[in-house]
């Protein structure tokens, strides 16, 4: 059987209580496969001992590569500067907090090797301990998403094995606002979903207050669908067809010599078609600030520290396996 490399890519951010604790269960979940492994942590610009933790870690296991980001740039920019610094045949992506199962872990890297699945997404059958709000706005978010993007992502989360192939086809995407989910839906490949219960959050508390899901939660239906753009269009068009109905009433009234009565209507439309008229700008500013933050070519993250596995050897036997980032670790301001 041919030799293999996993990278582990796990973005961190404020987590110094978990974090040594986690990463220990995690590379036992990994070594159990018998896998060559590199676990690649992203140090998401935290301001606690997150760092320092990290350069521990490193210490203690040869294993453990860890780049720190110049600030926080979010969850999404940590994913991807650990996806183009990835290594080996195949990349698994994961969260510090053990909310993904690494007991999975092996049933995962069954599946790439011996099945021959290229993308296997963990979907979320129960969502833990979430409040109210953020399981029924995640529910109806990832509906309309599927919706309207065509790519089915209900219960989808960031927990994926993804083939080399399908790491370079993500690579080849060149958009500042990534939004992982979508972006691993649709490069497609040959997939499968295995269901997992989210567990509860081993220490700290989640960093994705409702704001930070809704913003995301634009920036994923913006990049995926210019559908809200067609509803404007629709929405003139069922107006246009209400206007024509009163504008033929107001004309008869007026004829009759009973105008006075359509008070109440003026006050309805000048409402009605206002708040449209609002929120249609609201819809076409957001796609506009998408394509000022594209055209603007910022690269997506800065790093700004790295500590190198130690393991020279192993890295440069990955090396011949073929799956270098393009560009050495050093320069990832593009
Ligand atoms: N995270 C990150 N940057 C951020 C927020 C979160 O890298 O700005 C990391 C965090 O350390 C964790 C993962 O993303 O490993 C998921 O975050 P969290 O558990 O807070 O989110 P939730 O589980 O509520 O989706
Ligand atoms: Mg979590």
């Amino acid at each position: 059987m041919e030799r293999s490399f996993i990278t582990v890519v796990i973005p961190v951010y404020n987590e110094e209580i978990q974090i040594c604790e986690n990463i220990n269960v995690i590379r036992k979940c990994l070594a159990e496969t018998g896998m060559e492994f590199m676990i690649l942590l992203v140090d998401d610009g935290s301001t606690d001992d997150t760092w320092l933790k990290l350069k521990m870690l490193s210490k203690e296991a040869s294993c453990i590569k860890a780049l720190r980001l110049s600030r926080n740039f979010g969850k999404e920019a940590a994913l991807c500067a650990g996806l183009e610094a990835a290594e080996g045949d195949c990349c698994i992506i994961m969260d510090a907090d053990l909310q993904h199962p690494p007991t999975l872990i092996p049933e995962m890297i069954r599946l790439w090797r011996d099945e021959g699945y290229e993308v296997i997404e963990g979907v979320k059958a129960l969502r833990g301990n979430e409040s109210m709000i953020k399981k029924v706005g995640a529910n109806s978010f990832y509906k309309i998403l599927s919706k309207l993007s065509g790519f089915n992502m209900q219960q989808a989360s960031d927990f994926k094995l993804l083939d080399k192939k399908v790491v370079l086809a993500w690579r080849s995407m060149h958009e500042r606002g990534t939004f992982f989910r979508g972006m691993s839906a649709w490069v497609g490949y040959n997939r499968i979903s295995i269901p997992f219960n989210v567990g509860i959050r081993t220490n700290g508390v989640s960093k994705w207050s409702v704001f930070n899901l809704c913003t995301l939660a634009v920036k994923a239906i913006t990049s995926f669908s210019s559908f809200p753009l067609y509803i404007i269009t629709f929405m003139g068009v069922f107006f246009l067809a209400g206007a024509l109905v009163l504008g033929i009433q107001t004309l008869y009234m007026k004829l009759m010599g009973i105008a006075l009565n359509g008070f109440t209507t003026v006050i309805l439309l000048l409402l009605i078609i206002g708040s449209c008229l609002m929120i249609s700008l609201g819809v076409i500013g957001t796609y506009i600030a998408r394509i000022y933050e594209e055209v603007k070519c910022r690269p997506r993250y800065i790093v700004a520290d790295e500590i190198k596995s130690n393991k020279d050897c192993l890295l440069s036997e990955v090396e011949s396996i073929g799956f270098r980032p393009k560009e050495k670790a050093s320069s990832h301001i593009e």
